[in-house]
């Protein structure tokens, strides 16, 4: 019999290639299909006939392909696929780009349904690069009329296959426990469990689907809530060490830097020390958009840890990004005798001197991090630091930088030790307002950093394309002579079979032996060795290096102010937030700033919709502006992905659903004010711990 834990490959069609390939989606069993949610549906409702088609960004017809056909482009860069389409009142043509393969799946006399952007070219209406379903005859193939769900996949997994198998499990939903107290249930007018699972998957109606995505979205966020006020409370029953403020060191410290601290810096520091000072441990999420200057206020509260003689670590999420850190705080704290250690996989170092004995290398390196996590007073280290042979009993302030890129076990797990709780601080620069962030994180309080340092200019932003390719080299190689240096950002590593991707590897070389053969070039990916990391960024550090083609491991927090250009190649495989980090990694010192896009080639790449937000980040500069136009134009209600935005636990909800959101966080209140406990509602209570084991796997 179905149940939620039969094993996918037990379902029909399932064998072990597909198993492997979904369980690399982190599906396992019959109930994880069931809570694989689509993260947008494609609409193939509304039909119009091809004779009646205005130009507009999202066309949706059916039709049957009369002729199919691969060409390559005039540059012969491109697989151009065109296609005639026809019903009875007009013949149409469609272009894809870069999809060979259709030529194939697609044959003359196959009936279609298409949705996509119709543009009138040389006088011609044409449908570029449509999404497409293969429909029986014009029927009606319920499959794919109307509403049709697109879900997170993986190579070697159609959205056809995926929406068989979900068609298969769909009766779990009936048996789906609905442990949202009936009674708040039909107060909020939400639809029961059972039915916003049938239609999340399957909407008969785009009603439907809103219900669904309001109720799931509900779940999460009341979950969300709950679990948070529970948190709060266990957190406050724990005793904290009460670390002294330092007034007089730190005011020496900040006078000794070569620039003033911004009000919110100012104010965010002192939040801090406040909190540290007393016995109830700190919970504080310190928010502050790139570049804002996080770092010197953790590294304030981390000066002020050490003076009182107590211990404080910092986690950063990369290697790249938590030696940066290491050597800043060096450099920063260097007048003061403080013991700074570093400490990821594999790298231990410090700035004082331990004693090992050198038995094996295995064993000196054994006691190397227990000399340095017992002595230093500040560790700075990646998730070696939650390592399980990792104690640090005297630690007494935890900060986790980049808190979205951790989930919430690792946030947790640092600040977990044997006596004493340590404070608790968690960096992001996840935008959101702070009503939003307190509701979410109901058991953190907030501090924002709004404002930026005073030398900052906004970082100029424009698109490149073939046509100014030239003439934007040119201008880069005038900011080199004058100094600067630049980042070029590429979407992967090696080249692959992906036409046209842009990889790392190849454009260094590129860039090194054609373009800017008399400047310096260097290359960073993950795959390079720590100590490669560290030497290349080291040279692009102090400017040996002027060009550095990277990969996304620039994301989050290196910082090079010299650096005043960016490129980021193939920008449509990255998401508005992504980008906006990306661009984050220059406008960091005085200089004037200049970020350029290039979209990239393929199908995504002509795509309107990313078009839009490339020209978005050419307008703005503030990223809770674009995390809203994101959020728009992925459409309200027609993409849940929150992943972007740093909420890896929210699958479904929105973050800028003010109202759901309120609502959650009402709810939670009134169910914790009947019983504070939760054992009044046991289904509620295990669904929370369900939830809370669902996260603990990332
Ligand atoms: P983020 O908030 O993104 O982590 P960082 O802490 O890395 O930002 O700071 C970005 C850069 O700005 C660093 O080079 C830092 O030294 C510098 N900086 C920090 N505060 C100020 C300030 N008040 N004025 C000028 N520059 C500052
Ligand atoms: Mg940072």
């Amino acid at each position: 019999m179905l149940t939620a834990n039969t094993p996918i490959s037990q379902l029909t069609s399932v064998g072990k290639t597909i198993a492997g390939r979904l369980e690399s989606l982190d599906i396992k069993t019959a109930g994880d299909l069931l809570y694989h949610f689509p993260f947008r549906h494609e609409d193939f409702g509304q039909r119009i006939a091809i004779a009646s088609l205005k130009p507009g960004p999202a066309v949706s017809l059916s039709g049957t392909i009369d002729l199919i056909q691969n060409r390559r482009s005039k540059n012969r860069r491109l697989y151009v696929t065109e296609a005639l389409i026809s019903d009875d009142s007009g013949q149409l043509k469609v272009i894809w780009f870069n999809q060979p393969f259709l030529a194939k799946t697609l044959k003359p006399g196959d009936y279609v349904a298409l949705a996509g952007k119709l543009e009138s070219q040389y006088g011609q209406l044409t449908l570029l690069s449509p999404s497409y379903e293969k429909r029986v005859a014009a029927d009606n193939d319920s499959e794919t009329a109307g509403l049709v769900s697109v879900y997170p996949s993986t190579s070697g997994i159609t959205q056809k296959q995926l929406r068989f198998l979900i068609r298969q499990i769909l009766p779990l939903a009936k048996s789906a426990k609905d442990w949202l107290p009936e009674e708040s249930r039909q107060r909020l007018k939400l639809l029961t469990l059972e039915k916003a699972l049938m239609n999340i998957h399957f909407p008969a109606s785009a009603l439907d689907l809103e219900q669904a995505r309001i109720r799931l979205g509900f779940d999460e966020l009341l979950l969300r809530q709950l679990k948070a006020r529970l948190a709060k409370r266990a957190l406050a029953s724990l005793p904290a060490r009460p670390l002294k403020f330092f007034g007089d060191e730190i005011r020496n410290l900040i006078a000794s830097l070569p620039f003033a601290l911004t009000q919110d810096q100012k104010k965010s520091a002192w939040e801090i020390l406040q909190d540290l000072q007393k016995s109830q441990p700190m919970a504080r999420l310190l928010e502050g958009d790139v570049g804002s200057g996080k770092t010197l206020v953790a590294a304030l509260a981390l000066f002020n840890t050490a003076l009182n003689g107590q211990q404080g670590a910092l986690m950063a999420p990369t290697e790249i990004l938590a030696h940066q850190h290491y050597q800043s705080f060096i450099k920063l704290l260097k007048d003061f005798p403080i013991k700074i250690a570093l400490l990821t996989n594999s790298r231990q170092q410090a700035n004082f001197s331990v004693k090992t004995e050198k038995k094996s290398s295995k064993d000196s390196k054994k006691q190397l991090v227990a000399a340095l996590q017992s002595e230093a007073d500040i560790l700075i280290g990646t998730q070696a630091l939650i390592q399980d042979n990792i104690r640090l009993p005297r630690l007494a302030l935890a900060i986790v930088d980049e808190q979205h890129r951790f989930g919430v076990r690792q946030r947790k797990r640092l600040g977990t030790s044997q006596e004493a709780a340590p404070h608790f601080l968690s960096m992001t620069a996840t935008p959101i307002p702070r009503s939003l962030a307190l509701a979410l994180y109901g058991d953190l309080d907030v501090s924002i950093i709004k404002e930026k340092p005073a030398n900052r200019q906004a970082i100029i932003t424009s698109l490149i394309n073939a046509g100014n390719r030239e003439a934007t080299y040119s201008f880069i190689r005038e900011q080199i002579q004058a100094g600067r240096q630049a980042f070029v950002v590429c979407p992967l590593i090696d080249e692959s079979d992906n036409l046209g991707v842009k990889s790392a590897t190849v454009e260094k070389e590129k860039l090194d032996n054609e373009i800017f053969p008399e400047l310096k070039v260097g290359l960073l990916h993950g795959r390079l060795k720590a100590a490669e990391k560290e030497a290349v960024m080291a040279e692009f550090l102090n400017n040996k290096i002027q060009i550095l083609v990277a990969t996304a491991v620039v994301e989050v927090g290196v910082d090079v102010p010299n650096a005043s250009i960016i490129i980021i190649e193939g920008a449509a495989r990255f998401g508005l937030a992504q980008l906006h980090q990306f661009r984050g990694r220059v406008g960091r010192g005085e200089h004037q700033s200049y970020c350029f896009l290039s979209p990239g080639e393929g199908p995504a790449a002509s795509n309107p919709k990313t078009l839009e937000r490339l020209r978005a980040l050419t307008k703005y500069q503030d990223g809770f502006a674009l995390a809203s136009i994101d959020l728009k134009l992925r459409g309200g209600g027609d993409s849940y992905g929150t992943s972007q935005s740093g909420f890896p636990e929210l699958k479904i909800a929105s973050l800028f659903d003010y109202a759901l959101v309120k609502s959650a966080q009402e709810e939670a209140d009134r169910l914790l004010g009947i019983d504070s406990e939760l054992k009044r509602f046991p289904e509620l209570k295990k669904a929370l711990t369900g939830w809370e084991e669902a996260l603990h796997l990332e």
